[in-house]
């Protein structure tokens, strides 16, 4: 079984998720007004603005969620598995995992949901 992906660029994608974490994990920590300016407001959210809480309320769900997928990510650094699509086991594309460092799904597992 060769080598999924190069050490060096295994490296990289590392400390981009690392990095990810750590600016996610302060995001979380702030107070959620705080949140609400440093973030972008599309349109659905603004939308239904009737409270703070409701606004920022989906930020920081979308922000919980992303840092769930970047912790597995590290994890999977780890055990190895790292780069491998959770759904077929086929190895992920370099490219794709630049664009997307913490992707558990291949592209052909993404386009079938
Ligand atoms: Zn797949």
């Amino acid at each position: 079984m060769r080598a999924l992906i190069q050490s060096q660029l295994l490296a990289e994608l590392r400390k981009l998720l690392v990095d990810e974490q750590q600016s996610l994990q302060r995001l979380l920590n702030q107070p959620k007004l705080q949140l609400l300016q440093k973030q972008p407001i599309n349109t659905a959210i603004q939308h239904k603005t009737a409270a703070d809480t409701i606004a920022t309320y989906p930020l920081h769900q979308a922000a919980q969620i992303k840092l769930s997928q970047i912790n597995k990510a590290i994890n999977r650094i780890k055990t190895g598995s790292y780069g491998l699509c959770v759904v077929c086991g086929h190895s992920i594309h370099e490219e794709r995992l630049i664009a997307i460092p913490h992707t558990p799904f291949c592209s052909q597992c993404i386009s079938a949901h």
